[in-house]
């Protein structure tokens, strides 16, 4: 497969190219040239999230050196549950996608990234690779956690100080020594521009061998089409109905991967994205022009994006603005719901969630009222012991964390305090040896 740039100015690349550049020549996003599919029976009965996996990425990885390793790297990377459960009203489920190492659904596509990236690296490299990763809470803990103790490999994380979770916080600085915490004077976006800036920097990127894990990355969203399509699968064996998706979004990288399962064939019905205060997603739909605009800062912290970075892909697959906007529907969803949904989720229905997954509750109660009766699962993007200092003057039903986020928890943790300038941060990394 050939993967091409939404701005179509530069040359078609191969699957270990796009992996491994991030950004196109153009400043574009890779997306596949062609979209293969696939039909519900192809699949037989198959539920096992690896070979799901391995049987949807094998035509995009077909003809790159990566092919081979497909089938190891989905087993290795994406050995993690991703359970449906039913809800308590009707003809609801939840997509529990926080099982991973880290608590959040990050985890899948950091480790496939990651598996991918190892294997990438031509014998005759020495130099080490510097993964540069922005985050608004998830990803930068997940792609430590994947990369963590990898020889060769150091890891930069640059989040946006005051804006996480204190776990979150604790997390992303108890890695150890190949993975660096930056804590920010910015926002999220001042974090993915500083991280952007030095991939494009040519004077760096000559001396250090340069990568980045954001959610821009191809890497990222191709192993999370898996999960929607073994839940669409797994729906439509045992219903023969359409599951639809809520999906809490900020980037809309977990989204979009939802979308493009659907385009390869996979039984998946309507995807409603679920945005938090920040409206430029839920404006948009809503008739606006797409006005990206600076982040702001609310309880479902990991979605506090004023410019979703894959906005660019979402709309390079549809001719019109019109088309994209009969395809998605976005609700917007502020503290005080979110806050009320936590209470209202634990009282009725006996479900805590975390603020993000909050926000796919209040839009799927949204969607009840207006009369949509169709099967659709909540997506559960985080752990909600990730978040229990928003949790805990709320309910008082506070989870324990799972076992592997508790033991990162008993690390130490360390973060350095970086400036939101461009010279502080190159001159950081710069500083790091060869
Ligand atoms: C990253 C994240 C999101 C948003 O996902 P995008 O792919 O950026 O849209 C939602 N919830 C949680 C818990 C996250 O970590």
């Amino acid at each position: 497969m050939q993967f091409v740039s939404t701005r179509g100015q530069a040359a078609p690349v191969g699957l270990s190219a796009a992996l491994s550049a991030g950004l196109a020549a153009d400043g574009g996003l890779y997306l596949p040239a062609h979209w293969p599919q696939f039909e519900a029976a192809a699949f037989a009965d198959e539920t096992r999230l690896p070979a799901i996996a391995q049987q949807l990425l094998a035509p995009l990885f077909a003809g790159d050196a990566l092919a081979a390793a497909l089938p190891e790297i989905c087993a290795q990377a994406l050995d993690i549950e991703a359970p449906l459960r039913v809800l308590p009203t009707a003809n609801s489920w939840m997509l529990e996608l926080f099982h991973g190492p880290t608590a959040a659904f990050k985890d899948f596509a950091a480790r496939f990234l990651a598996a991918c990236l190892l294997r990438i690296a031509p014998a005759s490299e020495r130099r080490a690779l510097h993964i540069l990763v922005a985050t608004s809470g998830d990803t930068g803990a997940a792609v430590g956690a994947a990369f963590a103790g990898q020889p060769g490999v150091r890891v930069w994380i640059l989040y946006p100080d005051g804006r996480v979770s204190p776990r979150q916080a604790h997390q992303l600085g108890a890695f150890g020594d190949t993975v660096t915490a930056l804590r920010v004077q910015g926002n999220f976006d001042d974090c993915q521009a500083l991280v952007k800036r030095a991939l494009n920097d040519d004077a760096l990127t000559r001396r250090l061998r340069l990568s980045s894990a954001n959610s821009i990355s191809l890497g990222r969203l191709l192993p999370q089409m898996s999960y929607y399509a073994q839940a669409g699968l797994a729906h439509w064996r045992t219903h023969q109905r359409l599951l639809g998706f809520i999906v809490p979004t900020g980037n809309l990288g977990n989204a979009l991967a939802a979308l493009l399962a659907r385009r390869m064939g996979l039984p998946i019905g309507a995807i409603v994205l679920a945005s938090n205060a920040n409206a430029t997603l839920s404006d948009y739909f809503a008739g606006a022009d797409y006005t990206p605009r600076a982040g702001i800062a609310t309880l479902a912290n990991a979605m506090d994006v004023g410019a979703p970075s894959n906005f660019e892909r979402l709309r390079a697959l549809y001719g019109s603005d019109a088309e994209l906007r009969a395809e998605l529907r976005a609700e917007r969803v502020d503290d005080d719901q979110i806050r009320h949904a936590i209470r209202h989720s634990h009282a009725r229905h006996g479900v805590v969630v975390c603020p993000h997954t909050a926000c796919a509750m209040v839009a799927l109660e949204r969607l009840r009222e207006a009369g949509d009766g169709r099967d659709y699962a909540v997506v559960a993007t985080a752990h909600p012991a990730k978040f229990d200092s928003v949790l805990a003057p709320l309910i008082d039903a506070v989870p324990a964390p799972p076992a592997a986020l508790a033991a990162l928890l008993q690390q130490p943790s360390h973060s350095e305090p970086l400036a939101n300038d461009y010279a502080a941060f190159s001159a950081r990394i710069n500083a790091c040896p060869l």
